[in-house]
């Protein structure tokens, strides 16, 4: 929508809909679908992109599995989004930039704030997307060029961020014994855990008054013993 602003020759972008939905279950009909797993093991990779494609260049379908650490960094929310943000980017046609700034650079350095979306990575969508231009659309029409640079009339900026497109914050650390307690108490774990140690509780207490019982019986076996001698 923002970059449809950069001339009118752009405007078909605002055709281009998102609707997300979140589920537990695949739920058929989506032309994307995103998933988590816990790391690509045994390498450096943060997410991929899968498109199925009907020849010559119509993606009709993209899987994208996103990791969520490494080998030695845990993802936080900012880093989610980003490297979402990038795997999208491959959903929707992009390739990768060279501009290490931009979303689309093909590695990743863990920083502290989400990257804006460039007037380059818009600029490729609207390349992509600019069948989207041609009514009645004409089917089977590849992108015009396979690798572009911005023309002289878009200056290279940056896109503004909505708040509302910002990740919720990641919390602190616990700075004391006292933050932490805290934190337990407020985790929905918290029942979980007093339910195991009150049964752990019970078992013990069942084993100590068994065990102590039992001697004061093998006690009195002994007493008797020694009256019969
Ligand atoms: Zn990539």
């Amino acid at each position: 929508m923002n970059f449809s602003s950069y001339g009118s020759q752009f405007s078909y972008l605002s055709q281009i809909r998102l609707v997300a939905s979140v589920s537990q279950t695949l739920e058929s009909g989506f032309d994307i679908y995103i998933t988590w797993q816990e790391e690509y093991a045994g390498t450096n990779t943060l997410g991929t992109s899968q498109a199925i494609y009907e020849p010559p260049c119509t993606i009709i379908n993209n899987t994208i599995t996103l990791g969520a650490k490494t080998k030695t960094y845990i993802l936080n929310e900012v880093d989610m989004q980003n490297i979402a943000i990038h795997e999208l980017g491959h959903a929707l046609g992009l390739g990768h930039s060279n501009y290490a700034n931009d979303i689309m650079y093909p590695q990743y350095t863990p920083r502290g704030n989400v990257i804006a979306l460039s007037t380059l990575d818009l600029y490729g969508i609207s390349v992509v997307f600019e069948w989207l231009s041609h009514y009645p659309y004409i089917p089977n029409i590849c992108p015009s060029k396979s690798s572009i640079s911005l023309p002289f009339y878009v200056q290279y900026e940056y896109l503004p961020i909505s708040y509302e497109n910002l990740p919720p914050p990641t919390p602190p650390p616990y700075k004391t014994l006292l933050d932490f307690i805290l934190g337990l108490i407020s985790s929905p774990y918290i029942i979980v855990f007093l339910l195991l140690l009150t049964i752990s509780l019970i078992i013990l207490s069942v084993v100590i008054w068994r065990a102590i019982s039992t001697k004061e019986t093998s006690e009195d076996d002994t007493l008797v013993l020694g009256e019969l001698k």
